[in-house]
This record gives C-alpha cells, structure tokens and sequence, in this order.
C-alpha cells in the first residue's frame, strides 16, 4: 500500500504530467468507484484545468479549482499513463484525459475511491478530517509526540494511527523504530525523552530519504511513469527476518504487532 512517499512521488507525478493542462474526458467504472454518479463524475471534471497536486497523509488530492479530487489508492492502486483513451474497466478504474495527450488511468480503486468535493468540502471527509500533523509539518515537534506517547497503546499501533501522525504505514513504522533503537512492542509512555527525539527525527529522515529514492517498491508499487521505487534496496529490517541486522549482526526477527507483520532486531531494539 502506496505510504507518504509513494503518495508524495505520485502526486507529483500526476502534476508533472497533467498540471496547467484541462481535462478532456473522464470516466469511472462503477458507482462505487467514487462519490457522485458515474453520469455526474465527466461532467463535474470535462473543461477544468488542473492547477496543481498535493496530499494528505495517504490521499493524493487534486486541485482542478471548483472541484477537488480526492484518491485514495489503498492496497494495491496505482496510477498508470496509458498510450490513448480508453474507456475505464476492471483494471483502470478511473480513466482522465488531459488536452495535449496525457491519459491517466487510477486502477484497481476497488478498495480506495476517486472521490469529487467542493473546495473546502474535503476536510469533511472522514479520512481527512481525523488525520494527525503531517510529518513535514510545523506541527509535528518533539513536544507534540511527547504529548502523544503519553499512552499505554504500544509504539507501533500508535505510529500506524493516520489520527497520530498521517501518512506513515507498515514499512516506514519498522524503519522508523529500527533507528531509533525502540522495540515495536514498547508501550508509548515508556519511551525516554531521548528515544522520543529519535522516533522524531527518524521520521523525517527516512521519509526525505524514500521520496528521493522514489520510494519503495515491495509489492505492487510503481511510479506514474511506470517505474519501481528504489528504497526497497535501503530497508534495514523490513522483510529482512532472517538476515542479520545491519547494525549488530543478530538475526532480524519477525513478529505480529498491532495486527501487522513486523520486523525488529532484538538487540538493536530490545523489549
Ligand atoms: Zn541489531
């Protein structure tokens, strides 16, 4: 599932091909594809312009200035340039064309949606309306994960909550905790304000790092251009159970926290 820096690589993406361009054509596949009537979704978006991209933990949102675009690619969505015009199917569930050529399809919104607001409208929706800072935000400071932590839930399942901080997902959480030394079972208030910084720090870090790196193909992600990701090759315990850690050398070990797979170095991260 697409985290803050696939999120971010797409939407810029998407920007790089279709911003100051108007849209065409568009279609969805199904009614549950998006929020308004499969008649409605054309009609609200054929003659506007994209003026820009941005996103919001996980969702990418487009701005085309009466109407804003909110698409929540979940588990395995993508966002792929297609040769021509094609009306959407199974596979590209949603499908824009953009005047000059660019032809987008969002696939597989089986599980996620392309959703239409008014401006403003969308801080309404109930993903957005319960995200936490944005990592990259003022925000974000020591002092406000301080204020977080101060909870019995465990680091892990606390990291996860879009409510807590938006964006971050399985892998990054475990690359997250893996530098900062913390155990993924850790109860939050147990952290040291030092651990705390560097939950803080890693955070940013990682994030910055994945972006550049175009982030991280494990499964089924790729680029709007097509392309994987390389953070992949940057992991240091996620998917690596099995393989010593980096860092000491003891074998990386694999557990279910928080109803995810997880990986940790028990000696790097002890309990
Ligand atoms: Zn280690």
């Amino acid at each position: 599932m697409p985290e803050l820096p696939e999120t971010t690589v797409i939407s810029q993406d998407v920007a790089a091909l279709a911003a100051g361009r108007e849209v065409l054509r568009a279609a969805v596949f199904r009614p549950d594809v998006t929020n308004v009537e499969m008649e409605e979704f054309p009609r609200r978006l054929v003659g506007r312009q994209l003026f820009g991209t941005g996103r919001r933990g996980k969702i990418i949102v487009l701005d085309f200035g009466d109407v804003v675009g909110i698409i929540h690619l979940v588990i395995s969505g993508r966002v792929l340039r297609l040769p021509e015009w094609r009306e959407p199917d199974r596979m590209n569930t949603a499908v824009l064309e953009f005047e000059g050529g660019p032809v987008l399809a969002f696939t597989r919104l089986w599980l996620g949606y392309f959703d239409l607001y008014e401006p403003g409208e969308e801080e309404n929706h109930p993903l957005i309306s319960r995200l936490g800072p944005d990592p990259f935000s003022e925000d974000f400071t020591v002092e406000y994960l301080t204020k977080a932590f101060e909870r019995k839930a465990n680091i892990k399942g606390l990291l996860l909550d879009q409510s807590v901080i938006a964006g971050l997902g399985n892998i990054y959480v475990d690359e997250v905790l893996f530098a900062a030394g913390v155990h993924p079972t850790r109860r939050a208030n147990t952290l040291t304000a030092e651990e705390t910084q560097k939950v803080h720090a890693a955070t940013r870090d990682i994030l910055r790092r994945a972006i550049d790196l175009r982030g991280t193909t494990f499964d089924s992600y790729h680029d709007a251009f097509g392309e994987t990701g390389k953070y992949q090759h940057q992991l240091q315990v996620f998917t690596r159970a099995g393989e010593p850690c980096p860092r000491c050398g003891t074998t990386v070990g694999k557990s279910r926290v928080a109803g995810r797979g997880t990986y940790a170095c028990p000696t790097c991260q002890p309990v």
